[in-house]
């Protein structure tokens, strides 16, 4: 029994699944690449306001599952629970404004909440995302939620739906929100702890309730998107008719909130389909944030971005028999050549040329004394495609034999030739 395990809600990805793991950040860098995205790498802790002026003082996140400490300097600091109060923060500190008229920015990594541990819910957790910053156009709500889109699909996720809503902006909602208040106010005895406390603090988040007696109740309430403001309902509108334009499907779901208070106007959150056998929790979310960077000090200036979780989308490529591809996916090390040595003094060679040669080819050796015999079972294990024994009375004449595992081949290359010879063989 080891005497340490990883702490309560964290996990250790290992050499298999971080095959999936880098398929995914590998797909999100290309999607987003391709749409015009820039990656920008912010800290993984920042100053604990930022968050709570961002994503909300009230909201679960920054309420319950914030990892907050004090550093010893006094700094009263947490460990990022997301990723858009980071770039905005930056897009802010470094004038980005200035630099392009629309900033597209995206990001990849861990996250932290001190969340209930579930499954798909992890207290650190990866994210990748997107920003689109300075830009009110609903094309770009539009490219935001095809990029969600279009990451799932190239990794193979196909059954998950698009659901969409709007949320308002701070000139309806809050005409919403007196509504939703009234309507509620006399069923308050009927709803569970949690939602009593929310129709104090954060009314629409009660919407989002998973205890079903309170879904009940909130079948009937009136719906923000029917209490839209002209200028929303006329972007909401656009957005739809953008969305259909483009052949990208999405559910109208006008009860749809997201648990952070900085979004704006559209709202979406890619939903795997439950007969996909899947978790009915999100893939990914995103929305509008049009008046964050000015509460975070700047000019006002519209955004709109996503973010996915990266072990949703591999829990859900596990779940399509994904095994991940390249490196370790048959666990397994990805080398192409083994070298075998004879004796101590061969070792020697053999090790100083490895290291001289790993920059254009991928090898290994063994350095547990085997016989040579084990050697090249353990080469056959590995499923190397070419063997190079290092044998005394061959380095005497400045070569080595050269086997290829396949055709049982075996030739005599100068170790001076190496490299430029097993590069050869490796990319004909
Ligand atoms: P949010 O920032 O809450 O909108 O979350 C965006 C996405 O991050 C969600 O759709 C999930 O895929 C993922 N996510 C959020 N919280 C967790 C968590 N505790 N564990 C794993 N993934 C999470």
């Amino acid at each position: 029994m080891a005497k340490f395990r990883s702490p309560r809600g964290t996990h250790d990805i290992l050499p298999d699944e971080a095959a999936v793991f880098r398929r995914v950040y590998e797909t999100s860098r290309r999607v987003f690449e391709h749409s015009g995205y820039r990656e920008i790498i912010t800290p993984m802790f920042e100053e604990k306001e930022l968050f709570a002026r961002s994503v909300g003082a009230e909201t679960d996140i920054v309420k319950k599952e914030m990892y907050v400490f004090e550093d010893r300097g006094g700094r009263i600091l947490a460990l990022r629970p997301e990723g858009t109060a980071s770039v905005i923060r930056s897009y802010l500190q470094h004038g980005l404004h200035a630099a392009a008229d629309i900033q597209k920015l995206y990001y990849l990594g861990p996250m932290f909440r001190y969340d209930r541990p579930a499954a798909g819910r992890y207290r650190q957790f990866h994210q990748v995302g997107t920003e689109a910053i300075g830009s009110m156009s609903p094309y770009l709500d539009v490219e935001t939620i095809f990029l969600l889109r279009e990451l799932s699909i190239d990794l193979g996720i196909t059954r998950a739906s698009m659901h969409l809503n709007s949320v308002g902006c701070r000139e309806c909602r809050p005409g919403y929100i007196g509504v939703l208040k009234g309507y509620l106010g006399d069923r308050l005895d009927q709803l569970c702890g949690d939602c009593r406390t929310r129709f104090e603090v954060n009314p629409l988040r009660m919407l989002d309730c998973k205890n079903e007696s309170c879904q009940a109740i909130y079948r009937d309430t009136p719906l923000i998107i029917d209490h839209l403001c002209e200028e929303c309902e006329g972007h909401f509108d656009e957005v739809r008719a953008i969305l259909t334009a483009t052949d990208i499907p999405f559910v109208l779901n006008p009860r749809l909130v997201r648990g952070l208070d900085y979004y704006t106007k559209t709202a979406f959150e890619l939903v795997p389909d439950a007969e996909a056998g899947g978790s009915q929790s999100s893939l990914g979310g995103g929305g509008r944030y049009d008046e964050l960077v000015e509460m975070l000090g700047g000019a006002p200036t519209p955004a709109v971005g996503f973010s996915a979780g990266v072990e949703r989308l591999v829990t859900a490529l596990e779940e399509l028999g994904e095994k991940g591809e390249g490196a370790g996916a048959d666990g397994k090390p990805d080398v192409d050549v083994f070298f075998v040595v004879t004796d101590e003094e061969t070792r020697r060679t053999a090790f100083r040329s490895m290291f001289e040669l790993r920059n254009r080819v991928r090898i290994d050796m063994d350095h547990s004394g085997k016989s040579v015999k084990a050697q090249f079972r353990l080469a056959n294990r590995l499923g190397v495609s070419l063997t190079v024994v290092f044998g005394g009375d061959e380095l005497k004449r400045g070569v080595v034999n050269v086997k290829d595992m396949e055709s049982g081949d075996e030739f005599e290359v100068p170790l001076s030739e190496l490299g430029t010879r097993l590069a050869e063989i490796r990319t004909p």
